[in-house]
C-alpha cells in the first residue's frame, strides 16, 4: 500500500526570492521614498521583462485580470469575443467588464485550447476578436487562428497566464496575436505576489494603456479618458525583479520533476500527460494529467479524494467551465449541447503538484498511489 504523506503536498508553492536581496531592495524603495506610480523598480522590471520576453512592447499591472480587462479596452472592441469555456473565470470576466459577449468555441481533444475549426462557424457581423487561452502552457493553433482573424478583419488576443517564457518552434509566444496576457500572481511560475502585464507589436498602444491604468491621467492639468486604478507598484516590481534571478534554477528543477513524473506515469494505462512541451518550449507552470475513466478504471473525481486521502492536494483545473456560469444561461453558445469536448475534458483533467522544492522522492510516492488506484482488466475479472 502506497503510504499517505505525513505533511499536506499542495498543487504549488510560490517561487520564493532570496529575502535579504529582496529586504536589499526595499532599502532602495525607502530610500526613494516613491512607493508606486512608475518609479525606478517598476522601470527596471519593465526592461528586464522586454528582454526575457523578446517583445517590443510591454505594459505592467497591479494583476493579470486587470491587463486583460484594459487590454481589451485599448484595442476599442465592440459586440461579441470568439473565445473557450476552458479557462480561469478572469478571462471571460474581462470580456463582461467591457460590455463585450463571450461567444463560447469548443476545445481541441488534444491540446484543450480553443479549436481553431471550430471558430470561423461561429463568427457573425458582430464579432470583433478572438480571445484564445494557452491553456497550462500548450500553445493555441496560432498559425490557424492568425489566419482566421485576417481573412475576417478581427483582433487576436491571448491569455498567457501559463506560458510565461515558453516558444512555439522557437519564436517568443508573445509574438504572435495583437496582444498577450501575462499574469504574475504567487501561483504562476514567475510572480511579483499579485501582478501581470500585457504585450503588444503597436506602439500606440504604449500611450492608451498608460492613461487606462492611471484614472486617464495625462498631467496635472488634463484627463483624458475614464480609466482606472490598475498599477504595478514598487513594493511588487522589487519582489519580482529578485524572482528574476532564481527563475532558471527553478525552471531546471521542474523540468526534473516533469521528467521524473513522465517516468513514473508512463506505464499507467489512462493517464495521459496533458504538459509534454520540454525546454525553451515549455512555461514549466503546471503538470497535468488526463484521466481516461474507462481505460484507468477510476474517475478522475476518485482519484482527486483518494489523493486527498494521502494528503495530496491536486486540483480539478478548470472546474465548473466559464459557460456554465449562471449569467451566461441565455447565451446559445454556453449550451453544453455545443461544448461536448469541453464537458469531457473538464472531467478528466487533474492538476498534479509542481514546484521545485517537490522532493523527486514524493513525486514517485504520488505516482506509486495512482498505481494502485489503477484497475486492470485482469483485476476486474478477478473480482
Ligand atoms: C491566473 C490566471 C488569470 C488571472 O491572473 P491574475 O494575475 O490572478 O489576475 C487569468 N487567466 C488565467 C488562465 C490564469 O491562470
Amino acid at each position: 500500500m502506497a503510504k499517505a504523506f505525513e505533511q499536506p503536498i499542495y498543487v504549488t508553492r510560490p517561487l520564493l526570492p532570496n529575502i535579504e536581496a529582496v529586504t536589499e531592495r526595499m532599502k532602495k524603495v525607502w530610500d526613494s521614498k516613491q512607493l508606486t506610480n512608475f518609479g525606478a523598480q517598476h522601470n527596471e522590471l519593465s526592461d528586464r521583462l522586454k528582454d526575457y520576453l523578446d517583445v517590443d512592447h510591454i505594459s505592467m499591472f497591479s494583476n493579470g485580470t486587470m491587463a486583460l480587462l484594459l487590454g481589451l479596452r485599448a484595442l476599442e472592441l465592440t459586440g461579441e469575443v470568439i473565445t473557450t469555456p476552458f479557462t480561469f473565470p478572469a478571462t471571460v470576466q474581462a470580456l463582461d467588464w467591457n460590455n463585450l459577449t463571450p461567444v463560447f468555441c469548443d476545445i481541441d481533444p488534444v491540446t484543450f485550447n480553443i479549436d481553431a475549426d471550430k471558430i470561423e462557424a461561429l463568427i457573425t457581423e458582430k464579432t470583433s476578436a478572438i480571445l484564445g487561452v494557452h491553456v497550462f502552457g500548450n500553445p493555441c493553433d496560432v498559425e490557424k487562428i492568425q489566419k482566421i482573424a485576417d481573412k475576417h478583419n478581427l483582433k487576436v488576443i491571448y491569455d498567457g497566464a501559463h506560458v510565461f517564457g515558453a516558444k512555439v518552434n522557437g519564436i517568443p509566444i508573445s509574438h504572435f496575436g495583437d496582444m498577450t496576457m501575462f499574469s504574475f500572481h504567487a501561483t504562476k511560475l514567475f510572480n511579483t505576489v499579485e501582478g501581470g502585464a500585457l504585450t503588444y507589436h503597436d506602439a500606440a498602444l504604449d500611450k492608451r494603456l498608460q492613461l487606462l491604468r492611471n484614472f486617464g491621467i495625462v498631467n496635472t492639468e488634463e484627463v483624458a479618458l475614464s480609466g482606472l486604478n490598475a498599477k504595478m507598484n514598487e513594493i511588487q516590481a522589487s519582489v519580482g525583479l529578485e524572482v528574476l534571478k532564481v527563475l532558471e534554477e527553478e525552471r531546471n528543477k521542474r523540468h526534473t520533476i516533469k521528467r521524473a513524473y513522465e517516468e513514473n506515469l508512463a506505464a499507467i494505462e489512462g493517464i495521459r500527460v496533458l504538459t509534454t512541451l520540454e525546454d525553451e518550449s515549455s512555461s514549466y507552470q503546471y503538470f497535468v494529467i488526463d484521466i481516461d475513466q474507462e481505460k484507468f478504471g477510476q474517475s478522475r473525481d476518485v482519484v482527486y479524494e483518494e489523493l486527498q486521502k494521502h494528503n495530496v492536494f491536486a486540483r480539478k483545473y478548470f472546474s465548473p467551465l466559464c459557460s456554465d456560469f449562471e449569467w451566461y444561461s441565455g447565451l446559445a453558445s454556453a449550451q453544453p449541447v455545443n461544448l461536448p469536448i469541453a464537458h469531457k475534458a473538464v472531467q478528466q483533467v487533474l492538476a498534479m503538484p509542481y514546484y521545485g522544492e517537490l522532493p523527486i522522492e514524493s513525486v514517485v510516492q504520488i505516482c506509486a498511489i495512482l498505481q494502485e488506484l489503477h484497475v486492470t482488466q485482469e483485476s476486474l475479472f478477478q473480482l
